[in-house]
């Protein structure tokens, strides 16, 4: 079934996809003649080390090495190794001729000279699996290769190699193939094969292979007599269908915890595989963001990213899961009845409103305004069947300067130590990144009085109570205090002390 997977073997380095560093540095070597007679591939499967392996071996034997190392791919020895047919390039598969006997066979070869090239070369894959004898006998050969003789050792279990090996190869780690290149090979491929192809169902290809090209031609080249649609791959892989993910969506926005166990269940029952189905579901919440964040629907984002947090915690955690449904199920109960992840920001149980009150009717006569206190958290929001449905978190600080900036007053207020307050007051905000918020101060005892460890956690909890997220604060003294770069002026002295 591996016919694309053949027939689009790179026949030149340019044509390898991914592993840049690697194309790179082998290049550069066989540009300057500086080739080493052996060589260590290690790596996931299918990310291109047999590739790679077979292009060196092209390279070296060629009778025209082109000056930018690569085959000249037109010479008498280039067109037999791309038609696999020259015997002087040997691959050994070790997972089956794994003994002493097979390598002690090879070892004799190796003395003959090429028939053909002016090198031989030996590609050993799954070098792994080779016994401790037969290790003992390559090695021998690896310390003191003929000049004719090349090496390339591939495998996926770098960590079984014996340390006397790995001290005798060039070692390359191959890395896993992006989606972007995964998806822009198949592209290619289903073009070349007039076959027709959504790229949203190549993204879930690239992404059911996870990195590995083999893999993901292998699928493509299985579904793609047909067009290849996103309904097609979740069909034929036994992915939960696009219908289940908006199905959880759904019971996750009316806040349906019975709904989503049960979604679970079933598709456990059916037999989709659950990893791939939460890969999904992510990729749908995902969506979801990104279309919040472009409709400006701020007020959805802090749910949509907890979501996001909890099941993608259940995804890392469904590889181990003792019972496979758990993961999931935990994910559902916590979302469902707006329990964020252990790791998630507490982006939703902000009492910002508490600091926020309603404004006053600016009318004359009896003044009705309601107590802030009954504005506290998250009004309560009926069940509804709609996705769209999501209930609004109490507050959303986007974590960036100016907004911070703008919150400054109410956190210098939310300060019950005056003294802590007058410190923290002469600092100005830095920077922030992520969660790290980082205040310069001009004055060292200002910074000292600020930098108290009781003094922190008391502005940190301040800002958790306004901005309903956990900060990090980060102080530093100021060199040149005449910067006023950043200085925030605070409108209402708060001069209650
Ligand atoms: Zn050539």
């Amino acid at each position: 079934m591996a016919a694309f997977y053949r027939k689009y073997r790179p026949q030149n380095f340019e044509e390898l996809v991914g592993q840049t560093p690697i194309r790179v540095t082998l290049l550069e070597a066989l540009k300057q003649d500086r080739i080493s007679h052996a060589y260590l591939f290690s790596g996931p499967r299918g990310t291109g080390k047999t590739s790679t392996a077979r292009l060196v071996a092209k390279a070296i034997q060629c009778e025209a090495r082109l000056p930018s190392g690569e085959p000249c791919g037109t010479c008498e020895i280039c067109l037999l190794n791309a038609s696999n047919e020259l015997v002087d390039l040997v691959e050994v598969d070790a997972a089956s001729n794994r003994g002493i006997d097979e390598i002690r066979d090879l070892r004799e070869k190796i003395r003959f000279a090429p028939t053909r090239a002016k090198s031989k070369v030996y590609i050993i894959d799954e070098v792994h699996m080779l016994t401790k004898e037969a290790f003992n006998a390559l090695l021998k050969s690896l310390e003191e290769p003929p000049a004719h003789v090349f090496f390339i050792l591939a495998t996926t279990e770098i960590h079984k190699i014996p340390e006397t090996i790995l001290s005798r190869c060039q070692r390359y780690d191959f890395k896993r193939i992006s989606d972007r290149d995964i998806v822009a090979h198949l592209e290619a491929v289903a073009s070349k094969e007039g076959r027709s192809a959504d790229r949203a169902a190549l993204e879930l290809i690239a992404k059911t292979a996870d990195g590995g090209m083999r893999d993901a031609l292998s699928i493509f080249e299985q579904l793609s007599n047909e067009p290849v649609t996103v309904d097609l791959v979740h069909e034929r892989l036994g992915l939960a269908s696009s219908q289940h993910c908006d199905d959880l969506y759904g019971a996750l926005g009316s806040c349906d915890t019975q709904k989503g166990l049960l979604l679970i269940e079933r598709l456990h029952k059916e037999g989709a595989d659950l990893q791939q189905f939460t890969v999904a579901f992510l990729g749908l919440l995902r969506q979801k963001l990104h279309e919040a964040v472009e409709q400006k629907k701020v007020q959805v984002l802090p749910k949509l990213l907890d979501w996001t947090n909890l099941f993608d915690d259940a995804w890392i955690k469904l590889k181990r899961a003792s019972i496979a449904t758990l993961p999931l199920e935990i994910a559902i109960i916590r979302a469902t009845n707006t329990i964020p992840s252990e790791t998630a920001p507490a982006v939703n149980k902000a009492p910002l409103k508490l600091v926020d009150p309603p404004p006053a009717p600016s009318s004359v006569g009896p003044v009705h305004a309601p107590s802030p206190r009954m504005v506290i958290g998250t009004p309560e929001v009926a069940p509804r069947e709609v996705p769209t449905a999501i209930p609004e978190p109490a507050g959303l600080v986007v974590m960036h300067r100016e907004a911070i900036l703008q919150q400054l007053p109410k956190v210098y207020a939310a300060l019950s130590n005056p003294a802590v307050r007058v410190s923290f007051q002469t600092g100005h905000l830095k920077s922030v990144e992520d969660k790290k918020l980082t205040f310069c101060f001009s004055s060292e005892f200002h910074l000292n009085k600020t930098r108290d460890p009781e003094a922190l956690v008391s502005i940190e909890n301040a800002f958790k109570k306004v901005l309903a997220e956990d900060v990090k604060l980060f102080l530093e003294l100021e060199k040149i205090a005449d910067d006023p770069l950043g200085w925030e002026t605070v409108e209402e002295p708060l001069s209650n002390s």
